[in-house]
């Protein structure tokens, strides 16, 4: 006879005991330790472990909302409520950034669609050049005051340099003697807004799976740059 040992999926304790059934006849387990009810079978699958950071990882490579529902065989109102608890940092921790006397950093701003085309809605980041890693971000309107705040998010780190494009925004923000102007000098941050482009359907050009709302907009585009350039 085979038989398998059942562990708890938050403490990971053998010590188990069956707990009844559900209505839908799946067999209920108790974990006594923390204490936890659970399921090793569901009737629905978004209820299964690991549904939930599928849902965040499909949306970190090219699947819109409804696509990850076909795939996962769950609801569109399943697939919306993961994002929403994410709540990404919107600065580096990195050490290493720190420490460092010469950090070169390219400043850009992304336009996106939220809701409809007008206004346009802008992320604005800095990217170290040396380590291809974004430093820090924020959201808002192209104007100064978006800049300013972007600046003030830089403002632990020791910055040798800053390129940015010839928007007037870093010229009037930024002091002369550390800041140079002209397309030709943000070419790595360029290419790395495409990647975003391609790899976030909602940033995606000329597509009807642009974001519906500012929340879910800033927190998938906020968690995709916290998980592939702060850790
Ligand atoms: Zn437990």
């Amino acid at each position: 006879m085979a038989s398998i040992t059942v562990h708890c999926p938050r403490c990971n304790s053998g010590r188990v005991y069956r707990h009844g059934k559900t209505p839908a006849g799946h067999v209920r387990y108790r974990c006594p330790t923390c204490p936890h009810v659970f399921q090793l079978t569901y009737t629905y699958e978004a209820r299964k472990p690991g549904v939930k950071d599928k849902i965040v990882d499909m949306a970190f490579n090219g699947a819109g909302v409804r696509d990850t529902a076909r795939v996962l065989k769950i609801g569109i109102n399943t697939v919306l409520r993961a994002p929403k608890k994410l709540t990404p940092r919107q600065v580096t921790t990195e050490k290493v950034v720190l420490d460092d006397v010469a950090l070169i950093c390219e400043l850009d701003e992304q336009w996106a669609y939220v809701g409809n085309k007008h206004p346009r809605h802008w992320l604005w980041y800095a990217f170290d050049t040396k380590r291809k890693r974004v430093v820090a971000y924020t959201f808002g309107p192209r104007n100064d005051e978006t800049c300013r705040r972007l600046l003030s998010l830089l403002s632990p780190f020791q910055i040798g340099f800053i390129t940015s494009d010839d928007w007037g925004s870093y010229a009037r923000k930024l002091p002369s003697e550390i800041h140079l102007s002209g397309k030709i000098f943000t070419q790595r941050i360029e290419r790395n807004n495409l990647t975003r482009r391609t790899r976030i359907k909602r940033l995606a050009r000329k597509t009807i799976c642009f974001s519906r709302s500012v929340e879910l907009h800033k927190k998938v585009i906020g968690a995709f740059i916290a998980r592939y350039h702060f850790n």
